[in-house]
C-alpha cells in the first residue's frame, strides 16, 4: 500500500465495535487476571490502547520497529539524551531548534555530558567532531531556521563507524517527504505538535525506533520518567496522520511558489528554501526527499530589525506565533522568537541575524498568501 492509503487503513476496525476510530481510554489502570499476572495494559503510564494505536501507526509510517509518545516534543528528545551517562558526548548541529539547544546546553550539561555544535550539512566537520566518548549525533533536516540539508545516510554511516547513534529531528520533513530510519538512522523524532497533529490544537512528540534492543531501553527511560502523551492528545495525533500526507504535499507545494516569488524580489535579500535550484543542499534534498521539499520558508529582509518588527507586525492573513507545521500560516522572528534561547553571539554569528523572518506555510490559498506578504512588505517599507 502506498502512504496515503497506509495512513488511513493503519488502525483495523475495533474488535468488537467496528468503529473506524480508536476509542479514547481514560482508564489509568486496568484489571489483571491474577496478582502478578499482566495483561497488554496494566498502568496507562506503561501503556495505554488509545496512545498504542497512534505509537503503532507512526511506528510503521516512519518504517520502525516501534513508537514512543510523549507529552511534548522536547519530553522526546530528552528520553534520547538520557540514554547517555556522565562523561558522553553529543555531536549535534548549528541550527537545531532553540528548544533543543538550551536542553543540550543549559540542562543535560549538568549530568556531565559534553555538547559540540558544528554545520551538519558539512561531513568533514561531523566527522571532526567526534571524540571517543561521542555516542549520539543528533540532526535536523531541514534545519531550523536556516533550512540547511543534512545528508542521513552519511551522517549515519559517520555514527555507525564511531559506535554512536544517529538521531533525526524529522519534525519539518515528517515521513512524507524523508524517512530517516530507511536511509540508516536508529531513531526519528517527531514534534508531534507540528505536522503530525496539524490542527494546532495538541502538544506531543513521538520516537520511533529502527532497532528493537533500542526501543526497550527508550522504553525503559519512557515509563520511568514518564512524560507520556495522553489519551486526547494520541487521538488526535493518530488522526492527523490520516490527512498528513494531503496536508504536507500542498503545503510543501505552496512554500515552493512562495519561495519563487520571493527569489530575487528587490526588498529581500536572501530566500532560505531547499527547494530552489541555487540552496547548496538542493541536490541533497532532492536526493532524501521526495514529494516536496517542506513547507517552511526563511526570509532575510533587506532592512534593519526596525523593518522587520513592523513586516512581522503587518501581515492579515500570516499570524504572528511561534510554532510550525499547522493549517494556519505563521510568521515569526527567530531571534527573538523560537531562537531566543541560543546565545545572541552564537546566533549572529552563525546566520540567525535579526533580519530572519520564518514562515510556517498553511493550507490558505497561495495567491492570498503572497498578496498578505506583499501588503506587510509595503506597509512595513512605509513605516506604518
Ligand atoms: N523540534 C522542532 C524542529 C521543533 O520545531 C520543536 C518545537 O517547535 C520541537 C522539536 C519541540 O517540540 P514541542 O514544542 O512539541 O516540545
Amino acid at each position: 500500500m502506498k502512504f496515503r492509503t497506509k495512513a488511513i487503513h493503519l488502525t483495523p476496525p475495533g474488535r468488537s465495535t467496528g468503529a473506524l476510530v480508536p476509542a479514547i481510554y481514560l482508564s489509568t489502570t486496568f484489571a489483571q487476571p491474577a496478582p502478578g499476572q499482566w495483561g497488554e495494559f496494566d498502568y496507562s503510564r506503561s501503556g495505554n490502547p488509545t496512545r498504542k494505536c497512534f505509537e503503532d501507526a507512526i511506528a510503521e509510517l516512519e518504517s520502525g520497529v516501534g513508537g514512543l509518545a510523549f507529552s511534548s516534543g522536547m519530553a522526546a528528545i530528552h528520553c534520547v539524551t538520557m540514554l547517555l551517562e556522565c562523561g558522553d558526548h553529543i555531536v549535534t548541529g548549528y541550527d537545531v531548534y532553540g528548544g533543543t539547544y538550551r536542553l543540550f546546553h543549559k540542562i543535560i550539561n549538568r549530568s556531565g555530558i559534553k555538547v559540540t555544535m558544528v554545520p551538519t550539512n558539512d561531513l568533514d566537520a561531523v566527522e571532526a567532531a567526534f571524540t571517543p566518548r561521542t555516542r549520539l549525533l543528533w540532526i535536523e533536516t531541514p534545519g531550523n531556521p536556516l533550512l540547511s540539508i543534512t545528508d542521513i545516510a552519511a551522517c549515519a554511516e559517520i555514527a555507525h563507524r564511531h559506535n554512536a547513534i544517529l538521531g533525526v529531528d524529522n519534525t519539518f520533513a515528517t515521513p512524507v517527504l524523508t524517512r530517516p530510519l530507511e536511509l540508516g538512522a536508529d531513531i526519528v523524532m517527531h514534534s508531534a505538535t507540528k505536522y503530525i497533529g496539524g490542527h494546532t490544537d495538541v502538544l506531543g512528540g513521538v520516537l520511533v525506533v529502527r532497532d528493537s534492543e533500542l526501543f526497550k531501553r527508550l522504553y525503559f527511560i519512557q515509563n520511568a520518567t514518564g512524560a507520556v502523551m495522553a489519551p486526547l492528545e494520541a487521538y488526535l495525533c493518530h488522526r492527523g496522520l490520516k490527512t498528513l500526507d494531503l496536508r504536507v504535499r500542498e503545503q510543501s507545494r505552496t512554500a515552493h511558489q512562495i519561495a519563487d516569488f520571493f527569489h530575487n524580489h528587490p526588498r529581500i535579500r536572501k530566500v532560505y528554501y531547499p527547494g530552489l535550484a541555487d540552496h547548496p543542499g538542493h541536490e541533497i534534498a532532492a536526493r532524501q526527499m521526495s514529494g516536496g521539499f517542506g513547507a517552511i520558508v526563511s526570509l532575510e529582509l533587506d532592512g534593519d530589525a526596525g523593518l522587520v518588527q513592523r513586516f512581522a507586525k503587518s501581515t492579515q492573513i500570516f499570524q504572528l506565533a511561534v510554532s510550525l507545521g499547522a493549517v494556519e500560516s505563521l510568521i515569526e522572528q527567530p531571534a527573538t522568537m523560537s531562537h531566543a534561547s541560543y546565545d545572541a553571539a552564537f546566533r549572529a554569528k552563525h546566520g540567525i541575524r535579526d533580519e530572519l523572518i520564518r514562515l510556517s506555510i498553511g493550507l490558505e490559498d497561495p495567491e492570498d498568501l503572497i498578496a498578505d506578504l506583499e501588503q506587510a512588505l509595503d506597509r512595513a517599507t512605509k513605516g506604518g
